[in-house]
């Protein structure tokens, strides 16, 4: 007989490792399973971590090589060493994995290695041995979606797994999907000195994000060099010994063409990842993406069995998944867990970049809800100017009668960053004023946030 738990959890990424600790902070017995070699999920491995590591490498050679001269700095013969880059990344990741190992150590939770399947209410399957649990949470997360007509190999046609660990700069680099994933390792490639295509079925980028913001944001990546095709539809792709050629025609119908690449990334989105997990068996309902199906309180249908992360609904974002497993972990414990869906910030982690948080325009307007808008462009950013980086703006949302604070979307500098001042402002309430009367250190970036929040009522100061 196995030991008995309180909880096993399974899947060991942001939602899973922080759901685990949380309920090993509060006193339960704890066990999570992972089947891949190394702990932390897609995010740590194959995710968010590797891809900031290249994107922050990538930008320190591109603003080598093309900015330096503007702050007066000559450096010759700047070259890559892309294998270096590459052992950064890994070095990067190992620190992030085997720090979520020690932190499974000091809250003595067990790792149990190897793929978990749920055989009943209580039961959890890792590699022949049952171990048994009040409670199983499966955050077993989510992978890549496929494209008809387009076989991945992980060489010349690749997710964003393969794209991430590519050993030599490709000539021409088509993306399919303007979405966060193609945009940000598009931005990678591109550089390090890629041509870069992207391929898009709709007729922007970012859906999802406010228009303006997104229209704004296309502009800023064609002058980086990037080409954009969109409204436009990939039909298939044949390899031959030099390359790629991919087959599309417009949405709308007309003429198909060809292009050729040298890598092809498929991004066109992820979904939900329940393969194995035995779910149909003991009756866990999922919906008709495949994700989990659950409650306000990540209850499945089945007693017991709760859910988070990317393999339930909302948005694929590792601070989701965290919060979800901290409200679950502390709802298990009879305390009061929630998460407050409105005020998820998001981020594309490219130069400028693009952070959004609550309503969009178009959210507003199609609700009906009656705003102001405040903008300040960073251009009139005395440190933005200083550092050589005016492209962008914050733009605010309030609430037309009372100021109440709808949303923001910011594209610059440190955006990513900026936008926590009007998170945090959110889930307080506060209006737009507030955070207008908040003293702001002068010359910060932050002065943006304050100045477009002036805005709103028209009384920006330096603009
Ligand atoms: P995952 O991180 O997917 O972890 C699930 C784990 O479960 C995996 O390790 C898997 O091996 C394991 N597993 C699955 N089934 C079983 C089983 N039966 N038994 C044992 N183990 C199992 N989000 C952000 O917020 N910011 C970013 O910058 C960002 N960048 C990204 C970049 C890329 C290239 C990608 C692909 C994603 C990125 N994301 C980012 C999204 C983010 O990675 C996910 O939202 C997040 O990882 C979801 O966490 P999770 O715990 O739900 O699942
Ligand atoms: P996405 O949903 O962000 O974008 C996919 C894009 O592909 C969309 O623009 C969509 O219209 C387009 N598309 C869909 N089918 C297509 C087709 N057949 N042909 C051409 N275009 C098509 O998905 P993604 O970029 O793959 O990212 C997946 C998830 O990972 C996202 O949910 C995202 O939140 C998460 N992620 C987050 C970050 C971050 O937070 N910085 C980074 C990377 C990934």
């Amino acid at each position: 007989m196995s030991e008995q738990f309180d909880v096993i959890v399974i899947g060991s990424g942001p939602g899973g490792y922080v759901c685990a600790i949380r309920a090993a902070q509060l006193g339960m017995k704890v066990a999570c399973v992972e089947k891949r070699a190394t702990l932390g999920g897609t995010c740590l491995n194959i995710g968010c971590i590797p891809s900031k590591a290249l994107l922050q490498s990538s930008e320190v050679f591109h603003e080598t090589a093309h900015s330096l001269k503007d702050h007066g700095i000559l450096v010759d013969g700047i070259k890559l060493d892309l294998d270096r880059m590459q052992d950064r990344k890994g070095e990067v990741v190992a620190a992030n994995t085997k720090g979520v190992e020690f932190l499974f150590t000091k809250n003595k939770i067990t790792w149990l290695k190897g793929a978990g399947r749920i055989v009943a209410a209580g039961k959890v399957d890792v590699a022949g041995t049952v171990h048994e649990t009040k409670t199983i949470v499966i955050a077993t997360g989510s992978d890549s979606v496929p494209l008809p007509g387009v076989t991945v190999d992980e060489k010349r046609i690749v997710t964003s797994t393969g794209a991430l660990e590519l050993d030599e700069v490709p000539g021409h680099l088509v993306i399919i999907g303007a979405g966060v994933i193609g945009l940000e390792l598009g931005s990678v490639w591109g550089r390090l000195g890629a041509k870069v295509t992207v391929v898009e079925f709709l007729d922007r980028i970012l859906p999802g994000t406010d228009t303006e913001i997104a229209k704004s944001f296309q502009r800023i990546l064609a002058k980086q060099g990037f080409s954009f095709k969109l409204s436009t539809k990939v039909t298939g792709a044949t390899q031959d010994d030099k390359g790629v050629s991919l087959t599309m025609e417009p949405v709308k119908g007309g003429a198909a063409e060809t292009l050729r690449a040298d890598v092809v990334l498929v991004a066109i989105g992820r979904r939900a990842y329940t393969e194995e997990l035995g779910l149909a068996e003991v009756g866990v309902a999922t919906d008709n993406r495949g994700r989990v199906i659950t409650d306000a309180h990540f209850a499945t249908n089945v007693p017991g069995i709760y859910a988070i992360g990317d393999v339930i609904a909302g948005p694929m974002l590792a601070h989701k998944a965290e919060d979800e497993g901290v409200a679950l972990a502390e709802l298990l414990a009879g305390q009061a867990g929630h998460v407050n869906y409105g005020v998820i910030p998001g981020i594309v982690y490219t130069w400028p970049e693009v952070a959004s948080v609550g309503e969009t325009e178009e959210g507003l307007k199609a609700a009906g809800i009656a705003y102001n808008i405040g903008k300040f462009p960073f251009t009139a950013n005395g440190r933005a100017r200083a550092m050589g980086a005016t492209d962008g703006f914050v733009k605010i949302l309030a609430d037309k009668t009372t100021d109440r604070l709808l949303g923001a979307h910011i594209i610059g500098p440190d955006a990513g960053t900026l936008i926590a001042e009007i998170a945090t402002a959110m889930e307080f309430g506060a209006s737009a004023e507030d955070v207008a009367r908040i003293c702001h250190a002068h010359p910060t970036l932050s002065e943006a946030v304050k100045e477009a929040a002036l805005a709103v009522e028209g009384r920006a100061l330096h603009i």
